[in-house]
């Protein structure tokens, strides 16, 4: 069942607001989106927590960047075509690539604080993937926190920013293929109508769709749903990325151990002490990160045990606690010292690659919306992302939207917005499933059925269990956000399977035990679900070279 909107809603019977541009998360992407928008607009930021509960809040390893002189441009650009598996689009690639030096030089002219060698030089780390240790990085382990701290700051300086935090969007309004706001809901007023005359999608990843998942609660891919539901193109859905070490420990949350620590020289050991890695990936714990999972997951079949083990006892504690402060913590929270003991590691699905589709100033296919950040596809990842690679390019896209409203609404005074009325929605008399129990329901088919590995009859199966279920959910009407979340996972759950069941083949993230081969002649394209489609349409990889790059190293802002 696919209903255009969560909610039936006539805008003149609702409470309105009105902006220039309204933003739909507050993460780096929207932070970033905010700050350039600002510069002559109001600005709306919404977040459906406070503010800080991001999957930007948590990033550990950095934020991968072109900054010292023996670096360069053309290495980036290729260890990120690289690991995209022939799904990269290059001019993206390039843009992020050639933009991201100004981007981190900016954060540090705005007071990002990132961590520095003894002699006062910017410290860079290596990550699997990457030819060159190019990965800035902030208080150890904790540079999404940085990042986030600065961009709020930033945001909040300026007087046309407004921010209203617990408020849950629904779904953007339409009219004619054009996005005119948003039906937002939130404990104090209730249902409301914001109107802007720009939306930026900034709204997040999709992890919580997994049970086992290195996202906060956010993540459940609600941006992705409602551009869905307005007719936006949805691209390369299937590929979603699984991060190889979060702590598993049964019970408890799962905390992600950065890449980072394997590029300090970390080692991953099966239960008998084997070092396995080299086994199945000449660079070995530096291998990306599908493979790395994969391995994990093979490893652990082998050895018939729930998990493996990161060890980290090369470095002294000392050490491991000033450069992984944060990771420390949790380990000691649950008895573990990484100096003494191995520390106890398991995959889960960490970062949505695919996204609404989008061009390189963040516009999608749907009139006055863009799309930022990780509910967006630019094409920088292809079907895997290079470590340290999706800040920079929230960081890069946020901007290049904001300056685009900016730019198109120069000019431009307000339009009279006509009154939408969305069609009233017959009660149905289905019975009713428990929320709960579907949601804890889902994710673990998800994690079962559409996760690391994929196969054919399994995903049939993930499919015609999400039938069910959205029979018996979608048909309702919530009055609050853990309906609505639950109705976006199920749409989003469904595409992601099909969109694995489609793309016959291996490639990055996506691992077909029964198609393990990648297929060029057949798939090296994208997948777009067009306007609520259950049919994909294969679209062209772009690999034109944008002409005026310079393949030399950033400014060297090593300052
Ligand atoms: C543990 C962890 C570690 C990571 N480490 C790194 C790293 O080292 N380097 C790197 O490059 N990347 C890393 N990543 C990935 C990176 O953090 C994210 O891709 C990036 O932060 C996404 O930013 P964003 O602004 O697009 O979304 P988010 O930061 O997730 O922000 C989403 C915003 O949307 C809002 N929102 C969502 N739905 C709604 C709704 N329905 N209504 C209202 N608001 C809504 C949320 O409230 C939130 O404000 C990591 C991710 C995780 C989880």
């Amino acid at each position: 069942m696919n209903r255009r909107y969560l909610l039936p809603f006539k805008t003149k019977r609702l409470p309105q607001i009105h902006t220039d541009v309204l933003i739909i998360g507050g993460g780096v992407a929207g932070l970033r989106a905010a700050a350039a928008a600002a510069e002559t607009l109001d600005v709306l930021v919404i977040s459906k927590h406070q503010l800080s509960e991001s999957n930007t809040y948590y990033a550990q390893g950095g934020i991968a960047s072109v900054m010292q002189a023996d670096d360069s441009f053309t290495s980036h650009i290729e260890d990120t075509l690289t690991v995209a598996c022939g799904l990269g689009d290059r001019p993206a690639v390039e843009t992020v690539v050639r933009e991201g030096p100004a981007r981190i030089e900016e954060l540090i002219r705005w007071g990002a604080n990132f961590d520095r060698e003894t002699d006062g030089r910017l410290a860079f780390a290596r990550e699997g993937g990457h030819s060159f240790a190019r990965i800035v990085h902030a208080l150890g382990d904790a540079t999404g926190r940085e990042l986030a701290n600065c961009l709020m700051a930033v945001v909040r300086k300026h007087e046309q920013v407004s921010i209203l935090e617990h408020t849950f969007v629904l779904d953007l309004i339409t009219q004619d293929n054009r996005v005119l706001g948003a039906l937002a809901w939130n404990q104090q007023r209730g249902l409301f109508v914001i109107f802007g005359r720009k939306t930026i999608l900034a709204s997040g990843g999709a992890g919580a769709l997994y049970r086992e998942t290195t996202n906060p609660s956010i993540a459940t891919a609600d941006g992705h749903a409602m551009a869905w539901r307005a007719g936006a193109t949805l691209r390369d859905m299937e590929m979603v990325q699984f991060h190889p070490t979060t702590i598993y420990i049964a019970g408890s949350a799962r905390s992600l151990v950065s890449e980072a620590v394997r590029g300090e020289g970390a080692k991953l050991i099966d239960k008998t002490g084997y070092r396995f890695m080299p086994d199945y990936h000449p660079q070995a714990e530096l291998a990306p990160r599908d493979v790395v999972s994969r391995s994990i997951m093979a490893q652990m079949a082998k050895t018939r045990t729930t998990h493996v083990f990161l060890d980290c006892r090369h470095i002294s504690e000392e050490a491991f606690k000033a450069r992984f402060p944060g990771i420390y913590q949790v380990c000691i929270q649950f008895g573990i010292n990484p100096a003494k003991q191995p520390i106890p590691v398991h995959p889960s699905a960490h970062y949505m690659v695919g996204g609404v589709a989008c061009d390189l100033l963040g516009r999608t296919d749907v009139e006055d919306l863009y799309a930022v950040g990780e509910a967006a596809y630019t094409g920088l990842h292809g079907a895997n992302r290079l470590a340290s690679n999706s800040l920079i390019e929230a960081l890069v896209f946020g901007k290049r939207a904001g300056e685009d409203a900016v730019a198109s609404l120069a000019g431009h005074s307000r339009p009279l917005e006509a009154p939408i009325v969305a069609a009233e929605i017959a009660p149905s008399e289905r019975t009713e499933l428990d929320i709960q129990d579907v949601f804890g329901s889902l994710r673990s088919l998800m994690w079962r059925n559409a996760g690391i590995e994929r196969v054919g009859p399994r995903l049939d199966e993930a499919m015609e269990i999400i039938d069910f279920w959205s029979h018996y959910l979608l048909d309702k009407v919530f009055d609050k956000p853990a309906g609505w979340e639950l109705q976006n996972m199920l749409q989003m759950s469904r595409l992601i399977t099909a969109a694995a069941g489609v793309r016959q083949e291996t490639r990055g993230v996506h691992f077909r035990t029964d198609y393990p081969d990648r297929d060029d002649r057949n798939w090296k394209c994208h997948l777009d679900w067009r306007a609520m489609s259950k049919i994909p349409l294969k679209s062209a990889v772009n690999n034109e070279s944008t002409p005026e790059i310079d393949h030399r190293a950033g400014s060297g802002a090593n300052s």
